[in-house]
């Protein structure tokens, strides 16, 4: 008797990877970069030199007096931005105001630029301070900016913590350089 060979299981079929919890869904900030827990100054990828130059390849978007603007790598929706101080502080007890007040000042130009370029329906502000809370960088301060729309947590595909995404990050930062 000849024995069927098992065919694999399609896609739809094979398990599946653990969605995220309720709590990940109402933070979408806490997809904190992934892969540089516990950065120190030396390793700190918010830790940028004055140099421009490289500010590209980067993506950092914008640069303020106190803090710059970047694209997170591993972003929750398109746009996703990150605003960090050039100062590793680590805690908002050591930031001077001055500096946090610039922090909301460009999440604010940063939201108007996400406005022009994507008209989302909303925008989700967030900062982790500290292991518990589920900093991935740890030692560095920054505010996390995601803009939302009606049902994006449904539309899209999860793969572990990182969501497929409709637009190049390469794009996005082009994007959002010409409307700052
Ligand atoms: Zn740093």
């Amino acid at each position: 008797m000849v024995q069927r060979r098992r065919r694999p299981l399609p896609p739809s079929r094979q398990q599946l990877p653990a969605t995220p919890s309720m709590e990940h869904r109402w933070s979408p900030w806490r997809y904190d970069y992934i892969a540089s827990v516990g950065a120190t100054p030396a390793t700190c990828p918010f830790c940028v030199d004055a140099d421009p130059g490289n500010d590209g390849e980067r993506l950092i978007v914008y640069r303020g007096t106190h803090n710059f603007i970047i694209l997170n790598l591993y972003p929750y929706n398109v746009g996703h931005f990150l605003v960090a101080p050039y100062t590793h502080v680590a805690q908002l007890d050591d930031s001077p105001a001055e500096m946090m007040a610039e922090m909301m000042v460009l999440s604010r130009r940063g939201i108007g630029a996400l406005r022009k370029l994507y008209n989302p329906e909303g925008f989700n502000l967030g900062m982790n301070l500290g292991h518990s809370a589920g900093a991935g960088i740890r030692g560095h301060l920054h505010m996390h900016v995601v803009p939302r729309w009606n049902g994006d947590a449904n539309f899209m595909t999860i793969a572990g913590e990182t969501r497929v995404l409709s637009e190049d990050l390469s794009v996005t930062y082009r994007r959002l350089v010409e409307v700052f």
